[in-house]
């Protein structure tokens, strides 16, 4: 079964506000893109960022009379459906009402959600036909969207599939942005790439991966994942230990819910089966009763880095009135 879709003119906004930069663009009902943006840095203010995204919607609603609803996805934790955006690490911004704000100025119906659910969503309604779903993003950090019975699970108050906070080493050594030792995104996000890589380099000083950096001390995930394609058994070592990482924490993810689908996205998966297998493997390591339960398919992600704000205006049509 599949959430009902409606080929009939109306046009939605999205717009994916990140830590670093805002996507946007405008999409039909059926998901598909009539126009596409350039990326605008995020101001870090909040008066700053609501200009910015007021100007873009304006921009949009003059060259596109048939747009009928706004949707945001946003980093941090967003409450439900007030969309008010209660906290976002990365960005200079706390305790903003969002959805309010932007349906004051614009007057049109406006959705605001974490940006992984609205990654999550575009990759239900248009890469993937399984109602029972896993999204996890592997980007700078980890984030996770989660589509139950072709619903978004969001919780009672929205926060819910926080994947990259998931306790899986209480007694390691890393402590998350969060405050916390113990939780998976310090092992498994582009920036534990980027610390396992460097270590990999300062251990091999003439090797693929600190020459290709220029030292062992500027590698960066996206480092080892050009020395992996390339083949250097060092960089592809390091994604294995992260792939075993997410592997680990996908094990306890189905145990608790059971689904029949996992799609990998973010920055991090575009190494592919580089990342895929090792996670493939750790998984099957991990999860309760393997020989004895149908195993959920573990895939790429289809919509790349514009599922965050397709999948938001997609959410924002699929509320409108
Ligand atoms: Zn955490």
């Amino acid at each position: 079964m599949r959430a009902p879709t409606h080929d009939d003119g109306r046009l939605s906004i999205g717009l994916d506000i990140g830590g670093t930069k805002i996507a946007a663009g405008v999409v039909d009902a059926e998901g598909r893109v009539v126009e596409r943006v350039p990326a605008v840095p995020s101001p870090t203010d909040q008066a700053a960022i609501l200009k910015t995204v007021s100007v873009l919607i304006e921009q949009l609603r003059s060259r596109h009379p048939g747009i009928v609803a706004v949707g945001v996805g946003a980093a941090g934790l967003i409450r439900w459906p007030e969309g008010r955006i209660r906290t976002a690490p990365n960005n200079g911004y706390r305790d903003v009402p969002l959805r309010h704000l932007l349906q004051e100025s614009t007057g049109l119906p406006t959705v605001v959600d974490n940006d992984a659910n609205a990654a999550c969503w575009a990759e239900y309604r248009k890469g993937h036909s399984a109602s029972y779903m896993a999204f996890i993003t592997v980007g700078t950090g980890v984030g996770g969207g989660l589509v139950l019975a072709d619903r978004l699970f969001r919780g009672r108050t929205g926060i819910a599939m926080e994947f990259g906070h998931m306790i899986v080493d209480p007694r390691g050594t890393e402590r998350c942005g969060c405050g916390t030792i113990g939780c998976l995104e310090p092992l498994a996000s582009g920036r534990a790439l980027g610390r396992y890589g460097s270590a990999a380099a300062a251990a091999e000083p003439g090797g693929m991966l600190a020459t290709l950096a220029g030292g062992p001390g500027r590698v960066t995930g996206e480092t080892v994942s050009e020395a992996a394609r390339a083949g250097d058994p060092a960089a592809r070592a390091q994604l294995e230990r992260l792939g075993q990482w997410l592997g680990i924490g996908i094990a306890t993810l189905v145990n608790l819910f059971d689904v029949e689908l996992v799609v990998i996205g973010g920055g991090v998966a575009e190494a592919g089966d580089l990342l895929l297998d090792p996670i493939r493997s750790g998984f099957t390591r991990f999860v309760t009763a393997a020989a004895h339960r149908e195993l959920p398919d573990i895939e790429p992600a289809r919509l790349g880095p514009e599922a965050g704000w397709v999948g938001a205006a997609l959410l924002a049509l699929d509320h409108a009135p």
